[in-house]
């Protein structure tokens, strides 16, 4: 059927998107607000994947089923190989299983000591910004330096989101710390545990060949192809990685919802719902 519930095209497609952010971590909608946009564009499936926290899905869960929009339990955790930040997808895990929960409840105060850290190097450089400020913007969801550039912008130490980044925050930046450094490895086995299937994010964003070869030997069962930061030669580039290495291929907007960023292009930057269905069937097999 070429239509969706909404009424929205397909274009004889049903489409998905598994990389999305909401309030939880550093999104601006909340995880309802995305079941509604998500069902209004028509795509079939979608995961949120909030950094370092499952928070959200509960949350969209009944308003999920009430619009029949398909929702895949996820989360992108960070890690740190060889001075890299890497982040790894999970989907189709126990979000409820306690050891999980427990790693990620303290990420999340990690998080928080972090950006206490972030805000001492900003006043030693004469930017006087509070912790308090930055954990209200959160809004009890996992802190991150979208936060804190907010809160610049605030305060008028910058202009932009970009400028926030460039100046103080980006990873060659005077105000950077370093993200959660558990090793990638552990964040796959924590997936695994909790009967899920792990995903390198973005593989474009900084990570060589060669380490990207490294991260598929502890074990991840894919490769995030479709990302904005990839364009079609990368994504020709990473699929034929992952079919040399039998990896499954995921994908998504990874929508945050802020202007400057994503233009509110939801629906846009999608995969094709037949990803989500091979996904399915290593599950079953494994
Ligand atoms: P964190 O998890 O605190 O290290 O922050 C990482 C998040 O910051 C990413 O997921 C993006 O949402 C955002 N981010 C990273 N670099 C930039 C940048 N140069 N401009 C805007 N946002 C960025
Ligand atoms: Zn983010
Ligand atoms: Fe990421
Ligand atoms: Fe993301």
């Amino acid at each position: 059927m070429p239509y969706s519930l909404s009424g929205v095209r397909h274009n004889g497609f049903e489409k998905a998107d598994l990389h999305i952010h909401t309030k939880c971590s550093d999104g601006i909608f909340t995880p309802e607000q995305i079941i509604e946009k998500a069902a209004a564009v028509g795509l079939k499936a979608i995961s949120i994947t909030d950094h370092d926290s499952v928070l959200g899905i509960d949350k969209a869960k009944p308003l999920a089923l009430t619009k029949g929009v398909e929702l895949i339990p996820g989360v992108e955790m960070s890690s740190t190989f060889k001075g890299y930040d890497i982040h790894v997808l999970g989907y189709f895990f126990d979000y409820q299983q306690s050891e999980l929960k427990q790693y990620l409840d303290h990420c999340r105060h990690l998080r928080t000591e972090r950006a206490e850290r972030m805000v001492g190097k900003l006043a030693k450089m004469g930017v006087k910004i509070g912790i308090e400020q930055i954990i209200l913007k959160a809004q009890n969801g996992s802190v991150g330096r979208p936060h804190i550039a907010a809160v610049l912008q605030d305060g008028g130490y910058v202009k932009s989101f970009s400028e926030a980044f460039s100046k103080y925050l980006g990873a060659h930046s005077p105000a950077y710390v370093k993200s959660i450094e558990t090793h990638p490895r552990d964040v796959i086995r924590l997936i695994n545990e909790a009967s899920g299937l792990s995903f390198l994010a973005h593989p474009a964003h900084n990570v060589p060949d060669e380490t990207l070869k490294q991260l598929i030997t502890f074990g991840l069962d894919g490769i995030e192809i479709v990302h904005p930061s990839h364009d079609l030669y990368k994504q020709n580039y990473y699929r034929e990685i992952a079919n040399e290495y039998f990896l499954l291929f995921s994908g998504g907007s990874d929508f945050h919802g802020m202007k400057e960023r994503d233009d509110d292009a939801f629906g846009n930057i999608t995969i094709p719902y037949e990803w989500v269905t091979k996904m399915k069937s290593r599950l079953v097999k494994t």
